[in-house]
């Protein structure tokens, strides 16, 4: 069970203040705030890896040129390494932490609707068992806060895409209005790559409902909170 006692697995909250190097914060406190996180949670920040999400379906092996100032461009990463954290941010967007405690592995995806619609959950399982030979009856899946389905309206476009790629289970019309459920989406990927429904923990925290976590929708110019996992 040396496994379970090494593992960091967390979710960061406001409390943790901003995490992001883009929102316009000065560098300086971001990078206090990883510090301070990271003393919090027991890992060095500088072995941390976070990524220049860019809401693709893109998912990269951590490798020697990926640190904590030079964050590949993807929207997953998975790694066998140990003391290398891996970090995903949102702000909306869910934060999925991966790890098969059989084969020692781990990774974290970003998932807003681009995500979901592209289905980075298969890249990423597919990863775990190409790359990693992993079996994904071994993978646990925890999805962090994110926004409700409630919370996120959506346009006729969207809806039509989502039609087009036989996600309308995930559609809820009221009225006029139309609401989107990413949890649903995720939650079916997952079993559809034989990830175990026991394996599967969604979050039921809306992070635009509750306060104590960063929300665009409700603050265009708001910080990022984060996904942290580490061997
Ligand atoms: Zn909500």
């Amino acid at each position: 069970m040396k496994f379970y006692q090494s593992l960091i697995l967390n979710f960061s909250t406001k409390q943790n203040a901003n995490l992001a190097f883009h929102v316009q914060d000065d560098p300086s406190t971001v990078i206090q705030n990883h510090q301070r996180l990271a003393k919090e949670l027991g890992y060095e920040y500088k072995n941390l890896v976070h990524m220049k999400q860019i809401h693709s379906n893109i998912v990269k092996i951590v490798d020697q040129n990926d640190n904590f100032t030079n964050p590949p461009t993807c929207d997953g990463l998975i790694t066998n390494k140990k003391e290398t954290p891996l970090m995903v941010m949102v702000a909306d967007c869910s934060p999925i932490l991966f790890y098969d405690d059989v084969k020692n592995i781990i990774a974290v995806a970003h998932a807003g609707r681009a995500g979901a619609f592209g289905n980075i959950v298969q890249n990423v399982i597919k990863s775990f068992i190409n790359d990693f030979d992993s079996d994904p009856k071994n993978i646990k899946v925890e999805v962090g806060p994110a926004i409700c389905q409630k919370c996120y309206e959506v346009g006729v476009e969207i809806v039509k895409e989502a039609h087009s790629l036989r996600l309308e289970y995930a559609v809820l019309q009221k009225k006029e209005r139309y609401y989107l459920d990413i949890r649903a989406i995720l939650k079916k990927q997952l079993l559809h790559e034989s990830v175990l429904d026991n394996n599967i923990k969604i979050s039921n925290i809306c992070n635009c409902c509750d306060d104590n976590y960063y929300s665009y929708r409700e603050d265009k110019k708001c910080g990022r909170f984060a996904g942290i996992i580490s061997l």
